[in-house]
């Protein structure tokens, strides 16, 4: 594995500027627990072999790096997607969650938690704590469990608990202090965060448990002859789907690395989550980072039609990335990353998530070299979004 600043904070989780462990001093012990533990477990032959195993047979891995002929035609480059749609469950998310269940079961854990907002992190998580047979509760804003139904259904069946969040928004940010509340009051428990957002070491555990897209697309692409891409495209809502895709390439210069963020109704429209642009400085969810806030320090409430990027923050390792212009961003509006998510389906015969189809809208965004290699992370798929694109599309 390589080294740089992206990839390893410093001792006290400090990527630059950002970063660290704001947490209550009860919680200090866990989080002392959890980063020892993470140290001494994580980097072993032992849990690499059944970490590997189960991304291979279980999650379905290496997936895909496809080249997408029809884009790469239209948008004159070679331009592929890798393929995380493919993933069990249906997104990235899955190498995060069984990476931290084997470190919560090393730990002799008996009882996760979480919290969602859209519900594919608590799917995730209801799906591996299944797989180990560990209790598992989930906590979910009201307003998000109406909004999410079908995935409130699938964590049921799973043999979840999910717990509404009944104050303030009755949304995600409401849900995270429920679920730190309860680990305050039951530290033994086992927090599985979704992002890589939380206090320090989560950012970078999350980072690490997601490298294995960037290792994938790095010996894949290698396979074809081909060197480095010229440029990796991820979106961000926490960041981890983009830490995974860009991970391996931070340290080699010449990989552009792109942020796309959704701009909603548009930047300064005021439903908008276009953290990288409106952010500034602050604690949230227990690390210091930009986040969307007012003039007295509220978190301000995100708006996206895509519930995975609907998050008033940002990673902190991507805040440090985009500060000292590792990482370019771009913001995409709801109505861009409809006509891409259709325009992938028409040319590929993929639909995609709608997280992923920011992504690809940067596509229009750029232009290219006929010889550039370009990597798209398809994040997700698009089969949870079909109520969303019936809505958008109903003259097709
Ligand atoms: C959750 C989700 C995202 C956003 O989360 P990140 O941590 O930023 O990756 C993106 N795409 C899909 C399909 C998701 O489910």
């Amino acid at each position: 594995m390589k080294t740089s600043e992206f990839i390893l904070p410093d001792e006290l989780g400090f990527y630059g500027e950002f970063g660290g462990a704001y947490i209550p001093e009860l919680l200090r012990p866990a989080v002392e627990e959890l980063n020892t533990s993470f140290r001494n477990y994580c980097f072993t032959e032992a849990f690499r072999t059944d970490y590997l195993d189960l991304l291979k047979n279980y999650v379905g891995r290496p997936t895909p790096l496809y080249f997408a002929r029809n884009y790469s035609e239209k948008y004159g480059a070679k331009i592929y997607f890798k393929r995380e749609d493919l993933c069990h469950t249906g997104a990235h998310k899955i190498n995060n969650t069984i990476g931290q269940i084997l470190l919560a079961k090393h730990m002799g854990k008996t009882e996760i938690i979480a919290e969602t907002g859209a519900g594919q992190h608590g799917v995730a998580t209801a799906t591996v704590c299944a797989l180990m047979g560990l209790n598992c509760i989930v906590y979910m804003g009201e307003k998000d469990m109406e909004r999410q139904a079908p995935n409130v259904q699938r964590m049921l069946m799973l043999g979840a608990e999910v717990r509404p969040a009944t104050c303030g928004s009755k949304t995600l940010k409401d849900a995270t202090n429920e679920a730190i509340r309860h680990w305050i009051n039951f530290p033994d428990s086992y927090y599985l965060i979704g992002s890589v957002v939380g206090p320090h070491p989560y950012p970078e555990m999350v980072a690490y448990f997601q490298s294995i897209i960037s290792e994938e697309i790095r010996n894949q692409l290698q396979e074809t002859g081909a060197a480095s891409p010229q440029k990796v495209i991820a979106c961000v809502g926490g960041g981890s789907n983009a830490a995974g895709a860009f991970y391996h390439f931070y340290s080699d210069r010449e990989v552009e690395l792109i942020a796309v963020e959704a701009a909603g109704e548009g930047i300064h429209s005021g439903k908008s989550a276009a953290t990288s642009v409106l952010g500034s400085p602050g604690v949230l969810h227990g690390s210091l980072t930009l986040l969307m806030q007012d003039s007295f320090g509220q978190v301000t409430e995100p708006h996206s039609i895509s519930a995975g990027l609907d998050y008033p923050g940002i990673g902190p390792l991507h805040a440090h990335s985009i500060a000292t212009g590792r990482t370019r961003s771009f913001s995409i509006t709801d109505a861009e990353a409809l006509e891409a998510a259709l325009e992938c389906s028409r040319l590929e015969g993929i639909i995609p998530a709608l997280e992923s189809a920011h992504a690809l809208a940067v596509l229009k965004k750029l232009s290219f070299k006929p010889e550039e290699i370009i990597v798209v992370n398809l994040s997700g798929r698009g089969d949870k979004d079909i109520n969303t694109y019936q809505n958008a599309f109903q003259n097709l």
